[in-house]
């Protein structure tokens, strides 16, 4: 048999040491972390942190698998470092807090890198399709070894978001919108051409399906899964989603460029079907879709022949981006948005959200009982 994919129940609600100790057992379950991670590597762990929220909302790692994979590494006598650069959305400094990835680290003594804000290098990406070349953060590059931490989730544009494409928030800045530029399903793949993950632990306890990556429904999945192959890991994780892997873009060029044969993965822990649930497959409302896809062509339109190599893609966000607004018919005054709000961005006596001092957290959208708090495009539904 080729690559092996450990899956482990465990109930979401369970406590830290007993999720803490699950995830260690999906790791002996693969051969254990000595086979994988050498006294004195470097490792980097890369969470998915892509948005300022907390993991009960499944838009992010829980914190007890960094902690753990930093313990483990730790014990391995290796030297762990947590690396992450939010999507451009969003404020980085709120994301770390939100999540809490910086106190974590605080309380560890662990080092923590901003992948969006570090020295980076330029690195060709041998076979690379849509990625030529890349510049990654010199932390990434020189690492001797990279524990991927992702969530398992629905994706709008990808179908699916977990190991490998959790791999491009290690691009610094914009360079994450290059991958939408050049194609993004080809560009996952490319990017896995040249950061491999040498370890996965999938955070499959809250998992998210509908509108992914960040506003979807949490399903209550209560699976670990673990691997030290991605492709065969996000194979696996398909099928827990109810998803055919070969409708899976990346997923289908990943085994095409790695001659990867998905039928040779060995399952050991708990079997796909005694974990598998059908999840709702994402579908924007039609006008966002059509403006979205546009506005991904002119970007790449103007970056191939305009603008000297520039993604004007961060301009267009402002038309497409995650600012709230309160749609005064549906809002009955509750006042819980108004008082929730970190920054008093919110004025309910004229039902208004000032964009100067929002920070998109979303705790407004997150807590209305009436879905008066909206989002351009996106439906919490
Ligand atoms: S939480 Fe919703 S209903 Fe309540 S005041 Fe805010 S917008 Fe209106
Ligand atoms: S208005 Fe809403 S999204 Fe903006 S900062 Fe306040 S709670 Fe967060």
């Amino acid at each position: 048999m080729g690559h092996k994919v450990a899956i482990i129940k465990v109930a979401s609600h369970s406590n830290c040491q007993t999720t803490a100790n699950k995830i260690r057992r999906s790791v002996e379950l693969l051969g254990g972390i000595e086979k994988i991670v050498e006294k004195g590597d470097w490792v980097i762990i890369k969470p998915n942190l892509e948005a300022a929220r907390e993991a009960r909302t499944a838009a992010t790692t829980s914190m007890v698998f960094i902690q753990t994979a930093v313990e483990m590494t730790k014990e391995s006598g290796a030297f762990p470092i947590v690396a992450e650069g939010p999507f451009m959305n969003y404020s980085d400094e709120v994301v770390f807090q939100v999540t809490g990835v910086r106190q974590l680290c605080e309380r560890l003594g662990v080092q923590f890198v901003n992948l969006n804000s570090t020295d980076t290098v330029d690195v060709e990406v041998p076979g690379g399709k849509a990625h030529k070349k890349l510049r990654l953060p010199s932390v990434v590059s020189e690492a001797d070894k990279l524990i991927n931490l992702p969530k398992l989730k629905t994706h709008h544009l990808t179908t699916i978001t977990c190991a490998m494409k959790n791999l491009k928030g290690v691009l610094p800045g914009q360079d994450k919108q290059l991958s939408h530029v050049l194609g993004i399903h080809q560009a996952i793949v490319d990017i896995n051409k040249i950061v491999r993950s040498d370890l996965v632990i999938v955070d499959g306890l809250l998992a998210m399906d509908g509108m992914g990556p960040t506003f979807g429904r949490v399903v209550d999945l209560g699976v670990v899964v673990a691997g030290t192959n991605a492709v065969a890991v996000d194979s696996i994780c398909a099928r827990i989603m109810g998803i055919d892997p070969l409708h899976i873009r990346h997923l289908k060029l990943a085994y095409r460029d790695f001659s990867f044969d998905p039928n040779a993965i060995e399952v050991v822990g708990a079997s796909i079907e005694e974990v598998q649930r059908s999840f709702k497959i994402p579908r924007e409302r039609a006008g966002y879709h059509i403006a979205l896809r546009s506005a991904h062509l002119l970007d790449r339109y103007i970056y191939r022949n305009l603008s000297g190599g520039r993604t004007i893609f961060p301009r267009l966000s402002g038309l497409f981006g995650l600012h709230p607004r309160i749609d005064a018919g549906l809002c009955a005054s509750c006042d819980l948005c108004e008082k929730s709000c970190p920054v008093d961005a919110i004025d309910l006596t004229k039902k208004t959200i000032n964009t100067v001092k929002c920070i998109d957290c979303l705790i407004c959208f997150e807590l209305c009982p009436n879905r008066a708090v909206v989002i351009r495009g996106i439906s919490a539904d």
